[in-house]
């Protein structure tokens, strides 16, 4: 059974559809990309998949519950986690604080600090651990966040590009982060650098003014003639 399926998602703004009756699948511990053109809906897609955005029609179900109605803060106890593009961290707070916030609603008290110090080094920030997170390279606060979203053990963690910012090292270390956690959650990951599509997504859902246009595996997605040109042909 899919962990997570959307069926016939639809959002306008002002008469404009944002997202235009979208229904997608993913499997447990699948990395899915969602890849389009500026504009084509994917922020507005996973704002309604993580409730942030409420939906004019369809529904979104969570491993066979139907979750359309539930506010973000419902559905992130339900096994839902996300990092969005602009971050999210409180800047004079240690990483490790940073980290423990967002455990503290899913676990006892007694059971924060491991689980902090466990996806710090997950992340590979343990060096930085009493650091103020403010004071960390863009890069490693990106992934501060990222360990905020896995502290609570979701099922589906939503990264908004993630690699947005990034140098070449960075990235490289953000793709072994996420092979390293090969099929314990699955990842819906909103990525524009095609390197990383490829290099991680076992499938790959492209939009397209507001409309699914293409599914497939990454190798299809290149091949595809109408993705090439609604998408890797775009400047
Ligand atoms: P990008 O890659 O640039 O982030 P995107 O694929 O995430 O783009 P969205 O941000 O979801 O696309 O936008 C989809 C469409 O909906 C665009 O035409 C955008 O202008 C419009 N839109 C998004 N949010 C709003 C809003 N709050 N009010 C009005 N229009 C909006």
């Amino acid at each position: 059974m899919s962990l997570l399926s959307l069926r016939g998602l639809t959002k306008s703004y002002d008469g404009v559809r944002a997202v235009d009756d979208v229904s997608l699948e993913v499997g447990p511990g699948e990395v899915r990309a969602l890849i389009g053109p500026n504009g084509a809906g994917k922020t507005t897609l996973v704002g309604l998949v993580c409730g942030r955005i409420a939906a004019d029609a369809g529904q979104v179900v969570l491993d066979g519950q139907d979750i359309t109605a539930l506010p973000a803060h419902r559905r992130t106890r339900l096994g839902m986690a996300y990092t969005f593009q602009i971050t999210s961290i409180y800047a004079r707070l240690p990483v490790s604080e940073n980290v423990a916030l967002a455990a503290r609603p899913h676990m006892t008290a007694g059971q924060v600090p491991g689980a902090v110090a466990q996806v710090i080094d997950q992340v590979g920030l343990t060096r930085y651990c009493d650091a103020l997170a403010g004071d960390l390279s863009y890069g490693h606060q990106r992934l501060v966040e990222i360990a905020m979203g896995l502290v609570s053990a979701p099922r589906l963690l939503i990264l908004d590009e993630p690699t947005q910012g990034l140098s070449e090292v960075e990235i490289a270390a953000f793709k072994d982060l996420i092979r390293g956690m090969a099929g314990r959650c699955a990842i819906l990951l909103i990525e524009h650098n095609m390197d990383v599509v490829m290099a991680l997504a076992e499938r790959v859902t492209v939009l397209s003014a507001g409309a699914l246009l293409f599914e497939g595996t990454p190798e299809e997605v290149r091949a595809d003639p109408g993705v090439q040109a609604a998408y890797l042909g775009a400047p």
